[in-house]
């Protein structure tokens, strides 16, 4: 990517298309700083009036380190997330002590002061201090995400690094806050989460995804956390002593071969499982429970045995038996 072209084209845009906002009137550093914290989860149109309520009442560090919580909290009514109001109060509070209420121009001192973590210490630094520090928040790692085809998971060690690696990159050089305030502009208005506009994105002609026509598969999602579990029954149904397999046509396994199973734990369950494929057999017994992972799931698996079976067997290739029926059949010969 050609980088220098990256970066003026995004300048230019963001010089005729940024909305007029009230923080953007400003290089205060305490300005900005209560601008960020606002807008963490909460949307720009709610923030607007909040914030000009803020900054009357408390028009510099000073005056926000002198009232008391039950003020500031008043003021931060209705905004929620109200540990950030606290977070916000005491850090003001330690620039008030620590710095003679000036927001200090080093980044070290500056993440380390409450409530302020690496990216709202970039947008200060940036926005405020003209500093080229990067800043990465959901519509930045959109739009880099993009721009670059990162294919690591969102929120992923990999794509954190690659993020910030990128923005670190193309912070570097003229006006470092209008860079960063025109990626995430652009990421809020243009590279919208479901519905990019590519047609008229300023930065078209450099962004991979665009491209490759990649731009609605990426960012790639953050696997959810907690993997659904689910119960199945199996049943290894023994004919001359081997086992009838099914090709699967679950959600989970289609096309791979395996003894029939259906949801659910019980002889209910299994009876389903060999009705569901014309099988017939006589259920012996329980003989195990396997436990399988997959992404988004996991399986808690009944495995039942059976005898005299009749019905379809299906002759899979080798390698089309999937890996749980292979447990599955390995829990049986036990
Ligand atoms: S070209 Fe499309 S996907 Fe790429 S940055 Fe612009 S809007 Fe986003």
């Amino acid at each position: 990517l050609r980088g220098g072209n990256l970066r003026e084209a995004l300048l230019v845009w963001y010089g005729a298309h940024r909305r007029d906002l009230p923080w953007r009137r400003t290089r205060d550093p305490y300005a900005v700083w209560v601008s960020e914290i606002m807008l963490q989860q909460t949307r720009v149109e709610t923030v607007v009036p909040y914030f000009d309520r803020f900054m009357q009442r408390f028009p510099s560090a000073a005056a926000l380190a002198e009232a008391s919580e039950d003020e500031v909290l008043e003021s931060w009514s209705g905004l929620g997330y109200y540990r950030r109001a606290r977070m916000l109060h005491a850090g003001v509070r330690e620039v008030v002590e620590r710095y003679g209420g000036e927001v200090p121009r080093d980044p070290d001192a500056r993440r380390a002061l409450p409530g302020i973590g690496r990216y709202t210490a970039g947008a200060i630094g940036s926005i405020a201090f003209d500093r080229e520090e990067p800043i990465v928040d959901g519509n930045v790692a959109r739009v880099l995400s993009r721009v670059h085809a990162i294919e690591a998971p969102l929120g992923s060690p990999a794509s954190e690094r690659a993020l910030w690696d990128h923005a670190g990159h193309i912070v570097r050089g003229p006006r470092p806050g209008d860079l960063n305030q025109a990626l995430m502009e652009l990421g809020a208005t243009i590279c919208t989460p479901s519905a990019p506009r590519c047609d008229i994105c300023p930065i078209a002609h450099t962004c991979r995804a665009q491209i490759d026509r990649r731009q609605h598969e990426l960012p790639i999602a953050k696997p959810r956390r907690a993997p659904k579990h689910v119960k199945m029954a199996a049943v290894v149904a023994l004919r001359q002593g081997r086992a009838l397999l099914v090709k699967s046509s679950s959600e989970l396994f289609r096309g791979l071969y395996g003894p029939p199973s259906a949801e659910g734990h019980g002889i209910e369950a299994a009876e389903r499982a060999l009705a569901d494929h014309a099988i017939r057999a006589r259920i012996d017994r329980k003989v195990a429970t396997v436990e399988h992972v997959l992404t988004h799931r996991r399986l808690e698996v009944e495995v039942w045995r059976a005898t005299h079976a009749r019905g379809r067997n299906d002759t899979p290739a080798s390698h089309g038996i999937s890996k749980l029926a292979r447990k599955i059949l390995a829990a049986a010969d036990h």
